[in-house]
């Protein structure tokens, strides 16, 4: 996708079955056509006839709170529902990888004891979301950690580097899981590319 202004919504990088049977065609199909699509558009018109145009998606939200007053939430919103969506997508799809792998491997050893200990605690997170919200590894200064964001917001606001997130939006699920989110958690896990962020992590600068 575009990293400036005009933002665009490309195709996922898999087809929209590519994730069953863990999530569904339908939930994929209008979650990337109709939720990302949405705020990709809110973002275009935002930016409008506006002097940020030549800011990059990560440099309007990391900048969204020293915004304009008028704009400084609609783009926080926007330009976070524009980059959480993509970094949810591309952090998913079919791969044989089922664990992780590498520089991320070890580093998930080495601060949580283990895969079984991480992929807990990062349920336990994805659960605790009081209504929407993301649940998000990210490294924090060298240092793995496990947190959430309400709503669109985006670790990068905070100076933190995101390698991995689950989208805990009831939109995320609710056709497939009905209001059981533990159930998509369990389920997203299977369809994590480790690869991918495998790759975040080692970009990662600390
Ligand atoms: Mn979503």
């Amino acid at each position: 996708m575009n990293k400036f202004y005009p933002f665009d919504n490309p195709p996922l990088p898999y087809a929209y079955d590519a994730l069953e049977p863990y999530i569904d065609t339908k939930t994929m199909k209008l979650h990337h056509d109709k939720h990302l699509q949405a705020y990709v558009d809110n973002l275009n018109r935002l930016l409008e006839n506006s002097r940020f145009q030549n800011m990059s998606l990560e440099q309007l939200i990391y900048n969204a709170d020293r915004l304009p007053e008028e704009i400084s939430v609609p783009i926080r919103n926007n330009a976070g529902g524009v980059y959480n969506h993509w970094f949810y997508f591309e952090g998913m799809g079919n791969s044989k990888v089922k664990l992780p792998i590498g520089n991320l491997l070890q580093a998930i050893n080495n601060e949580f004891g283990g895969f079984e200990k991480f992929k807990d605690e990062f349920s336990k997170a994805a659960m605790s979301v009081f209504g929407s919200g993301y649940a998000w590894l990210v490294n924090d200064d060298g240092k793995l950690k496990i947190i959430t964001t309400p709503n669109q917001n985006n670790p990068i606001a905070q100076g933190l580097c995101p390698i991995l997130t689950i989208d805990v939006w009831e939109h995320a699920y609710y056709l497939k899981n009905y209001n059981v989110r533990k159930e998509y958690i369990d389920n997203w896990f299977n369809v994590v590319n480790w690869e991918v962020a495998e790759n975040n992590y080692n970009k990662c600068k600390f």
